[in-house]
């Protein structure tokens, strides 16, 4: 049997695969085990409010000696890495060229960035690598950003709409005339510290690090035989944060922030799907936002990549298919059964990560809410942060075919001021059929 215990780059340690390259033998490193060589990367301290205390999180593979952590940076986008490194267009090796590529506003540093509790699933200098880690750099340790920060104008046409109808006005600042809104927009990609990752949902370490192998078809053998390698960077989609107003209201106690946390609808979002309420729901966060920042403070949307309740398109187009299939067609009281069916659970979005953006952001309250959800609530007040009004759809904002899944989300306890239906009511509101 070969013995995987070193994997160097010495080539009378490491493994020569059979396959060549221009004739000459390829050699393969193995991350799955502590290599000498490894014993020059950095230590990670999480939690630590010092950055050069807390140690770079060095994931790229174009420096394996340097390597504290399992995965690779750009979540998901790795794979379109490998299929540019593959068909030769990119050469394994580059390293980013981070000139002005600064923040375009300054975010941080806030009390809960130096808190091992308060997040775990993003580093909470990634936006600042260029700057804290500059000696580092220097001695070429390869640390990437996992955090962007620029400045945009976004347009949206349920907007000038509101501005029409007389419910928002063009102040010239956070909105422009012609309905510009100027926003700040940050980009981040997930760092998980596997311990307090384990800690959020109750498991252990040990049966994450087990189950986030498996389930990746063992992509990352040192999930189970690096138990010293503590930081993962998962190989998933991540967050976008878009802030309207003054970013420094909102960890200003004596401004107003409105927030809503929103997870991926490509359907609705983008393609305006009568079937859910995603849209009109951002829509009517954004209103929110742009209310409050013109007010003197701050609106924000976090926008997470969890399409489907992080189920995916395929799955919840599956269910689409049984729920308007199913005897008595597509009806509120059944709503949540059918996910159930097909994917085994009703929802996977583990609401327990997401208040670590906010944590980032350095809100320790939220004015104005505008979500019904009850699991992003209790999250979010279980992590520390006040919540003094919760805000709701309002009804005129739902389209017909999505009454379906309002109600049956108000009924499994989704925030109303009328409360839910009677579960006679309930099997009374049905959606279209399939072909309709
Ligand atoms: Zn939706």
């Amino acid at each position: 049997m070969t013995d995987l215990t070193d994997s160097t780059n010495s080539p009378e340690n490491g493994l020569n695969s059979n396959s060549r390259t221009n004739g000459k033998r390829r050699h393969i490193v193995l991350t799955s085990h502590p290599s000498r060589s490894g014993t020059q990367a950095l230590p990670i301290r999480w939690g630590q409010a010092d950055p050069l205390e807390r140690g770079p999180i060095v994931a790229t593979v174009s420096d394996p000696k340097h390597r504290n952590a399992i995965g690779t940076h750009s979540g998901s986008y790795a794979v379109y890495r490998a299929l540019a490194v593959a068909s030769g267009v990119l050469q394994p090796d580059h390293r980013p060229d981070l000139t002005n590529t600064a923040p375009a506003v300054p975010i941080g540093p806030f009390p809960s960035w130096g808190d091992a509790q308060k997040i775990v699933s993003i580093d909470p200098f990634g936006a600042l690598v260029g700057d804290v880690y500059q000696p580092l750099l220097a001695q070429g340790f390869d640390i990437r950003p996992t955090i962007a920060v620029t400045n945009a104008h976004i347009q949206m046409p349920e907007l000038n709409e509101a501005v029409r109808a007389g419910r928002l006005q063009e102040d010239g600042k956070v909105m422009k005339p012609g309905g510009d809104l100027v926003v700040t927009k940050a980009a981040i990609e997930p760092v998980w510290y596997l311990p307090g990752v384990a800690e959020r949902l109750g498991a252990s370490e040990e049966d994450l690090r087990y189950a986030l192998f498996e389930q990746t078809g063992g992509m990352f053998p040192e999930l189970v035989t690096r138990p010293d390698l503590k930081v993962f960077l998962p190989p998933i989609g991540g967050i976008t944060v878009y802030i309207l107003g003054d970013v420094a209201a909102i960890t200003d106690p004596n401004r107003p922030l409105a927030v809503r946390v929103h997870d991926e609808c490509n359907g609705s979002d983008v393609f305006g799907s009568d079937i859910c309420t995603c849209r009109p729901y951002l829509v009517h966060g954004i209103e929110a936002c742009i209310e409050t920042a013109q007010a003197g403070g701050a609106g924000v949307i976090v926008y997470f990549r969890k399409e489907g309740r992080a189920l995916g398109e395929v799955t919840k187009f599956l269910v689409y298919n049984a729920r308007k299939r199913q005897e008595g067609g597509d009806r509120a009281d059944a709503y949540f059964a059918r996910t159930e069916c097909v994917a085994g659970v009703q929802d996977m979005r583990f609401q327990e990560l997401m208040p670590d953006v906010l944590h980032w952001l350095g809100v320790t309250r939220i004015d104005r809410f505008v979500s019904m959800s009850d699991m992003k609530y209790n999250a979010i007040t279980k992590s520390g942060i006040e919540i003094v009004e919760r805000v709701p759809i309002p009804d005129d904002l739902i389209p017909a075919d999505a009454r379906v899944e309002i109600e049956a989300k108000k009924a499994a306890g989704y925030y109303t001021a009328q409360g839910p239906l009677s579960e006679e009511d309930l099997a009374l509101i049905k959606g279209r059929g399939l072909v309709e």
